[in-house]
């Protein structure tokens, strides 16, 4: 399947061990996720930036059973809601602190993002992150 261009420079960025944030050029504000104009001031000139990788972790919840169509070898696997610092927040995938065990997360952790390795990150193009240290 084509990846649509919306979404082709975050998932190349990925592939680059990168976490990329759609970036209004007129506004100077982020946008996650990405879209063909920008939601506070209309324009449609639109790019990129690096994130710092760190935020909150929202929500999340993790999937043993019941996989979607094509997900079913991930199983375990946990996603979430990560409030990056720069104000945007995203659907991630949660590194597990142990082999198959997220029994360490809780809501409102700081978690960081986890770079992947390009092959990883062309199968499952969505950004990987971990509880912070400390
Ligand atoms: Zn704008």
């Amino acid at each position: 399947m084509k990846t649509p261009a919306i979404v082709s420079e975050f998932r190349e960025g990925l592939a680059q061990g990168k976490l990329l944030i759609q970036h209004c050029q007129d506004c100077d504000k982020p946008n996650m996720w990405p879209r063909y104009a920008c939601p506070h001031c209309q324009s449609e000139n639109l790019g990129w930036l690096q994130s710092k990788g760190e935020g909150v972790l929202h929500s999340f919840c993790v999937l043993r059973q019941g996989a979607p169509a094509g997900y079913e070898e991930d199983l375990p696997y946990a996603i979430g809601v990560v409030k990056l610092d720069e104000g945007v927040q995203l659907l991630v995938r949660l590194e597990a602190n142990r082999p198959d065990d997220w029994s360490d997360y809780l809501c409102d952790d700081r978690v960081s993002f986890v770079a992947v390795d390009a092959a990883e990150a062309e199968r499952r193009p969505c950004a990987q992150f971990r509880r912070s240290p400390g």
